[in-house]
């Protein structure tokens, strides 16, 4: 890989994996809805399948049902418990140590509200001052809007061609970044789209592509 000076990591399914979690989150997510819009968790369900033809994001989801996203995401903040399913990830620590060690900036870009994303790091071991910038949706347009990863970019005070983007989500992640000139490396076991640039199975595997490829 050419000389980068950036990379953006989205954080769910991404710096970790936990099918655990990601099914107790949305549990709680239909519930919450369910209380906010007033209806049945099974009307909600209904929607949330209807809404997702039109977008992967769940973010967008609930902008399209007229709910308040930073208000949402504080509440889901106080309910989840993410450090009863995600483990402390020391591994993954070191790594982002060893990339900042190299002169990496990295960035942490994710749709979840900050409050929540916070406890998820909390939970993984990893202190939130490893990323030199966050954005999450307390802070810009959900992913696939481009207007995260501009403010990135700015914040960075780089140029997309200096950066890469790991994420685990094509559609979400990946394209956007993609159509900005961003460098792409998918994380995990599917089939890899035709026009990311790099694909490793886990999160460690990118120690490789960033640290031993540079000269
Ligand atoms: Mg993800």
């Amino acid at each position: 890989m050419p000389k980068q000076k950036l990379i953006v990591f989205d954080i769910d399914g991404t710096l970790y994996r936990s099918d655990d979690y990601e099914r107790e989150l949305h549990k709680e997510i239909v519930e919450l809805l369910a209380e906010k819009l007033g209806c049945s968790t099974e009307e909600v369900k209904a929607k949330l399948r209807a809404l997702r033809k039109e977008t992967p994001s769940i973010s967008w989801c609930l902008i399209k049902l007229g709910i308040n996203l930073k208000e949402f995401y504080e509440e889901l903040a106080r309910r989840a418990n993410p450090s009863k399913y995600i483990r402390e990830a020391k591994d993954v620590k070191a790594l982002l140590g060893k990339l900042k060690e190299a002169g990496f900036k990295l960035a942490a870009h994710t749709n979840s509200g900050r409050a929540l994303a916070l406890k998820v790091l909390g939970a993984l071991g990893i202190n939130p001052s490893m990323f030199d910038i966050m954005v999450t949706s307390d802070d810009a347009e959900p992913k696939p809007s481009p207007d995260g990863y501009l403010k990135i970019l700015g914040l960075a005070g780089i140029t997309a061609e200096e950066a890469v983007y790991v994420g685990d989500r094509y559609d979400v992640d990946l394209k956007p970044a993609k159509e900005l000139g961003i460098r792409t490396v998918i994380v995990g076991k599917g089939i890899t789209p035709k026009d990311v640039d790099f694909k490793v199975e886990n999160i460690l595997e990118i120690e490789d592509l960033f640290l031993k490829t540079q000269g």
